[in-house]
């Protein structure tokens, strides 16, 4: 039986670096080199390997990732299994949530990294690649979109957290734990396929801008006001206190904007849903939906900011945007259609 075909692309991040002039690891090798770091990759699957940026991850844009899922499909449509994509960890969850909004094929596409440098004991990125590799070669994992691998875990692009800054165990999907594990070299997953909603058309232009501010302890509405009076945000979202909360000062700046503007509020809490019908305090989630506002539901601050800026790519006003932000939502933790 040939072996199946699967592509590796190269973003950069850790995985990727090596010592630099700097004194301190910088993005420098090729998916050609990473995919030589793994032991016994060449008899599981053949590989093509490209590099597509050597970037840290914190200076990933928008053009880069659809660019990258430009090249996935591609690549797909060439005849590979799957596609495995290697980027930084620090923003590794919102490219792969992004993607997902985007991925129509069945196949997997995998986002993998490393916490742990190439020359450094323990480093990880080979067997994160190696674990990537098993499960985009699987036949489970065939129809669920993309998925995050690292550290012997298979995660759900929706509710994937970097938790710990450092530590090779740091991406959690909360409550929901992960979507399987990987043992003794063979996928085992825990959680049937996701509903999930239609994947987004292409955004129809890459300009758009959705702010993110985070409530906080006594910070009054000052910066709040400044990103609404702009006029540079077309859509905002705000972190707000536990299930979905803002100060007064900030419920009557977001009531203000939220009949011209599309406003999210989420939780800035590591874990958990936003309410829509437990507090009904000024700056609740009930005073804040009476006025216009959106809850972020299950996606953390930055899910939710991809997601507004996803759906106002693809050219939906505030009203189309209402309609639509229920459909990307677990359970009914939001306004539906
Ligand atoms: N700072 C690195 C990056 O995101 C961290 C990593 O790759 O783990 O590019």
């Amino acid at each position: 039986m040939p072996l199946p075909r699967v592509a590796i692309g190269a973003l950069g991040g850790t995985i990727a670096m090596v010592s630099g002039k700097s004194g301190g690891v910088e993005p420098e090798l090729s998916a050609e080199q990473l995919t030589r770091s793994v032991p016994g990759i060449s008899g599981l699957a053949t590989i093509h390997a490209e590099t597509l940026a050597k970037l840290p991850s914190g200076s990933l844009s928008f053009k880069v990732l659809f660019d990258a899922l430009d090249w996935a499909n591609n690549q797909i449509d060439k005849g590979a299994k799957a596609v495995i994509l290697t980027q930084g960890t620090d923003t590794l969850e919102e490219s792969a949530f992004l993607l997902s909004l985007y991925w129509q094929k069945p196949q997997p596409l995998i986002i993998t990294g490393a916490m742990r440098a190439p020359m450094a004991a323990g480093a990880d990125g080979p067997a994160n690649l190696l674990s990537s590799l098993l499960v985009a070669i699987d036949e489970q994992s065939v129809g669920r979109s993309a998925m995050v691998v690292m550290n012997d875990e298979i995660h759900s692009a929706y509710f994937v957290r970097k938790s710990h800054s450092l530590k090779v165990e740091t991406f959690k999907s909360g409550l929901v734990g992960p979507l399987g594990v990987i043992v003794e070299a063979k996928p085992v997953f825990f959680h049937s396929i996701d509903r999930r909603p239609k994947p987004l058309s292409l955004p129809k232009t890459l300009d758009k801008k959705v702010a993110l501010v985070e409530a906080c302890l006594s910070s009054g509405g000052d910066h709040l006001e400044l990103v609404f009076s702009s006029g540079i945000y077309q859509g905002v979202v705000v972190a707000g206190f536990g299930s979905g909360h803002v100060s007064f000062e900030e419920a009557d700046i977001i009531k203000n904007y939220a009949g011209t503007l599309p406003v999210i509020v989420a939780t800035r809490a590591y874990s958990g849903p936003t309410s829509e019908r437990t507090y009904g305090y000024k700056g609740s989630e009930i005073d804040l939906m009476k006025g216009g506002v959106l809850m972020g539901g299950w996606l953390s601050p930055l899910k939710a900011r991809l997601l507004l800026w996803a759906l106002l790519s693809a050219g939906h006003d505030k009203e189309k945007i209402e309609k639509e932000w229920g459909h990307w939502q677990i359970g009914e933790t939001v306004k539906t259609v």
